[in-house]
């Protein structure tokens, strides 16, 4: 049987990019609500505490090796917001569409020259929930903030997250090109480059 890996988020969008993004690891992916995870707290300033404290609590959870990641989009107009709150910007519950109508508030009267940002990507994985030597990898990608949404492809910002290079949002791209440039396909890369070097399933005695 595979060695089995559980990704410990319940966002299903960002579970399907994390799965592809997987697959040349040749293991089981789990998503942690088929195992009975629930969501863990994510009460930190920092993307790095956050996607350690999901981690550890689905290794905690089902004793397996477990992935999370943790990511948001930074505006430099907002000074780096929503940043870790990007998830709930316009409040609970969760919505992305309320959350892209209150970006778009937030830059009314911004111009176009200001209204860079950029998605930040923090992959944890961890062998069990005391691992002492985590694996990290980031990634970021860099893009411009419309004001009238475009595409129905991705999730959260990508209506409003422009690639002025391609004349595209995030949300007009195709998955796999997303993945390509995408701060989860660059952080995802990064981490599968580490496994190389150290694999994830040695005995003890190897590590
Ligand atoms: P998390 O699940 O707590 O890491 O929250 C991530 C939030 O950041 C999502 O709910 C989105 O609002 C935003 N986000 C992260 N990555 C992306 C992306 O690839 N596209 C669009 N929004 C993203």
């Amino acid at each position: 049987m595979s060695q089995r890996l559980v990704l410990a988020s319940n966002n299903a969008k960002k579970a399907f990019e994390m799965q592809t993004l997987l697959a040349p690891l040749e293991l089981e992916i789990v998503p942690q609500a088929r195992l009975g995870v629930d969501e863990a707290e994510e009460p930190h300033f920092t993307f790095i505490e956050n996607a350690l404290a999901k981690a550890r609590h689905a290794a905690a959870v089902t004793g397996l090796p477990a992935i999370a990641d943790d990511s948001g989009l930074c505006v430099a107009a907002l000074g780096g917001a929503p940043g870790v709150l990007s998830a709930r910007f316009a409040g609970e519950p969760k919505s992305d569409e309320r959350n892209n109508l209150f970006l778009i508030e937030q830059l009314s009267g911004v111009p176009e020259s200001e209204r860079n940002a950029w998605y930040y990507c923090c992959l944890v994985l961890v062998r069990h929930a005391d691992d002492p030597c985590p694996m990290i990898a980031d990634g970021q990608w860099h893009g411009l903030i419309l004001d009238v949404p475009r595409g129905e492809g991705g999730f959260g910002y990508d209506p409003l997250f422009w690639l002025p290079e391609l004349k595209k949002s995030a949300a007009e791209l195709d998955s796999a090109h997303k993945n390509d440039l995408s701060h989860r396909g660059i952080a995802m890369r990064r981490l599968l480059e580490r496994l190389q070097e150290q694999p994830l399933f040695k005995k003890p005695e190897q590590f």
